[in-house]
């Protein structure tokens, strides 16, 4: 076993297999992955639906299937994969510390990669009122009960969150024989893709609660239901129910980099990386969903590609310059933020798009990019910017910007 490889990564999701897999390919460093979980795969392992694979495999398969491909990928090309072992602490100078059912270990990597993915917020976290009753769930522990345990989820079910998630949801309620009674979003309609709201609607006849949002869970030792308010009437109303799934509302998974004191973007609230996915500190890189939550799949896998580039690169000239030296990007609202962090105009990131996130609805947004009170940029888009999902702007408009001239700020 490598104690200490030329790489280590964190997190055996579709970003994680991807960068070391590209990384044993281009370079044939040692490269070691460590998965808190049994089975490596990430989220996709136990989203056994269709929609996996598009952009980085080119091909369209189930959760299940793609996350098996890139784990046998990563191990055809020589990738050391850890599972059942979680990192419990990590700093960039003393690497990480990891549990495993054969004890404790310690391993430093010359570079690491963290790609720890994101996670949905529970309902603790979202501060919701009433008992505290079995049933509740969010989207990662139903699929893992229906999917990985084969366990049912009650009969009758109110999902939160009108996010592509949220209909993932509800498709493995039903086939775990749950009818999902309301699917409940804040918004005036669902925040997934229009097609998505359409089929949804017309393959699980869904009703929905828009305007809307959950003001109390009720029930003892199961739910029985939820107390619903509307936004505009103030109205409250009982959903009777015995399952809850929040879904969406993602954070990323963000603990490792805090612990090891990287700086962190406070609008994505993972650590606050470069274009080539480069952190505060040199030798260390972040990639997929840990950036920027929540995006798909074969995004967060080809940007683990794109990082592992720029660590091919680092593991053979050391001494190039750390990050900085570029210009902040910043957002305006309705934006949230924007992933990268950092622009430099030589260096473009995965895919050549900058990801924000908004939180407003808008049908084909005006994106303007300034910098020093100038718009150095500006185009209209003909996708929508919608709240629950990412919001993708061509690198290309913000390459006017001028070295020294101060942050750049994407509105629109
Ligand atoms: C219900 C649902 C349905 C979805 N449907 C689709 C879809 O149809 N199509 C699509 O393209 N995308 C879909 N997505 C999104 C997609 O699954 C994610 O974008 C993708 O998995 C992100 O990859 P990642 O590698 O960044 O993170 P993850 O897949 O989350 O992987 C991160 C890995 O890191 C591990 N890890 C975290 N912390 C530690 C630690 N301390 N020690 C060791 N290991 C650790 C985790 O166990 C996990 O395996 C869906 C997501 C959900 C939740």
């Amino acid at each position: 076993m490598t104690t200490n490889p030329d790489v280590l990564v964190i997190g055996a999701g579709p970003s994680g297999l991807t960068a070391a897999t590209e990384l044993r390919l281009r370079t044939g460093a040692s490269v070691v992955v460590l998965e808190r979980e049994r089975t490596a795969g990430g989220i996709p392992r136990h989203s056994d639906h269709i929609g996996y694979g598009m952009r980085d495999l080119h091909t369209v398969t189930t959760g299940p299937r793609y996350a098996a491909r890139l784990v046998d990928a990563a191990l055809d090309a020589g990738v050391e994969l850890r599972t059942g072992t979680m990192v419990t602490a990590w700093t960039p100078e003393t690497g990480a510390e990891c549990t495993s059912p054969a004890g404790h270990s310690r391993l430093r990597g010359r570079v690491t990669l963290l790609a720890t993915g994101a996670r949905e917020r529970p309902r603790s976290a979202r501060m919701i009122p009433g008992g505290r009753p079995a049933g509740v769930l969010t989207t990662g522990e139903l699929q893992n009960t229906v999917h990985l345990h084969h366990r049912g989820a009650g009969t009758k079910a109110v999902v939160v969150g009108g996010e592509l998630v949220s209909w993932s949801a509800v498709m493995t309620l039903r086939e775990a024989g749950c009818e999902t009674v309301a699917m409940v979003t804040r918004h005036a309609r669902p925040e997934s893709y229009g097609v998505f709201n359409l089929g949804g609607r017309a393959m699980f006849r869904t009703p929905l609660a828009t305007h809307a949002r959950v003001t109390q869970v009720l029930g003892r030792h199961r739910v029985t239901g939820v107390e619903l308010e509307d936004s505009r009437t103030g109205e409250r109303r009982i959903v009777e129910c015995d399952t809850v799934v929040f879904t969406g509302d993602w954070i990323p998974d963000h603990e490792l980099a805090r612990a090891g004191g990287l700086a962190l973007d406070p609008g994505t609230r993972g650590p606050l990386v470069d274009a080539l996915g480069r952190t505060s500190h040199v030798g260390v890189f972040a990639a997929g969903n840990a950036v920027h939550p929540v995006d798909t799949a074969d995004v967060a896998a080809l940007g683990g590609r794109h990082a592992a580039g720029a660590i091919a690169r680092f593991l053979a000239h050391p001494d190039s310059p750390a990050w900085g030296g570029g210009l902040r990007i910043e957002v305006a609202a309705p934006l949230r933020w924007a992933s990268p962090g950092w622009f430099h105009p030589h260096l473009p990131p995965a895919r050549q798009r900058i990801l924000t996130w908004s939180e407003e609805y808008i049908g084909a947004p005006t994106v303007t990019v300034s910098q020093a009170g100038a718009v150095i940029g500006r185009r209209r888009l003909p996708w929508p910017a919608s709240p629950g999902r990412v919001f993708r702007i061509p690198w290309s408009l913000l390459t006017g910007a001028v070295p020294g001239a101060g942050p750049i700020t994407i509105s629109l």
